[in-house]
């Protein structure tokens, strides 16, 4: 962060730089304490850096406001709030610190598709209104498209493929990122010459060299015993391939465990392995 590791950092420093840092859980009813009032929720990182209590009180309130919830709802508890009103505690407690940057894991996966939607837009308007950073961690690549300036794909714990949102959905170059994109309505599919099948290898014992290597049409005998680096290719757009000429002509080299085109089922509706 601003060229700092911080991943390493401890006491002062680590406290300094954590507070910049924000975290939104997946599920937002696990995500908070079912003993404590919203408000408790909310103010708790104050306490932790010793806000005063007069202070707390005011900022658990601007958070409040900014998540679109009213003054009432600070002595609710958990259980009488919905999903969607639980996930927008959980965002006013991530910007009650005023942080930098926060993380989002998959925020709107557990709600409802209309809740998502609205929970969605008031993250992109929250972005806007206090100069944000988001991670965005996510299978779905329909949010992913609205939501992300920058991507990366991630393949059994690797990145492999990174590049600009407009880019990637453009032309992602990468076997794995194609394959995923022909699912979505928001890539084209004319660049893609199989289906991908069965299940990916365990991330726990992942194939050797590169890690897609067991289901690439494009492998060849280097992909199994050498893993590809993240390179450069154009401007910011990074892969990890080692055949990218070939993904290029579309010339596939062991099409026996792949469908063809025409043999496709349903759209499996955009979703990452
Ligand atoms: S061609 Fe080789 S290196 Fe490239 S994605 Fe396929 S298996 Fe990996």
């Amino acid at each position: 962060m601003d060229g700092v590791d911080i991943t390493h950092l401890k006491g002062k420093e680590r406290v300094k730089w954590r507070s910049q840092l924000s975290y939104v859980y997946q599920n937002p009813v696990s995500s908070l304490d079912p003993a404590w009032t919203v408000e408790q929720s909310v103010s708790e990182p104050l306490a932790a850096v010793h806000v005063p209590p007069d202070e707390r009180k005011e900022r658990v309130q601007q958070s409040l406001a900014a998540v679109g919830l009213p003054e009432y709802f600070r002595g609710r508890y958990p259980h009488e709030l919905s999903g969607g009103q639980s996930q927008r505690v959980a965002i006013a407690r991530a910007l009650v610190r005023r942080p930098r940057f926060i993380v989002l894991d998959e925020p709107t996966s557990a709600l409802d598709v209309s809740i998502q939607a609205q929970l969605l837009n008031l993250l992109i308007d929250l972005q806007g209104e206090f100069g944000l950073t988001y991670f965005y961690i996510s299978h779905d690549l329909n949010v992913v498209g609205r939501v992300c300036d920058r991507i990366a794909v991630m393949y059994l714990g690797k990145v492999v493929e990174m590049a600009d949102a407009l880019d990637l959905f453009a032309s992602p170059l990468h076997p794995y990122a194609q394959a995923l994109l022909s699912t979505t309505s928001v890539g084209s599919s004319s660049f893609l010459g199989f289906r991908l099948t069965g299940e990916p290898p365990s991330p726990r014992n992942p194939p050797s060299g590169c890690r897609f290597n067991t289901r690439c049409p494009y492998a060849t005998s280097i992909c199994s015993s050498e893993e590809p680096k993240l390179m450069q290719v154009r401007g910011t757009h990074l892969v990890a391939c080692h055949n990218l000429d070939l993904v290029a002509k579309g010339k596939i080299q062991v099409p026996k465990n792949f469908l063809p085109v025409a043999t496709r089922g349903p759209r499996p509706g955009g979703q990452l392995d």
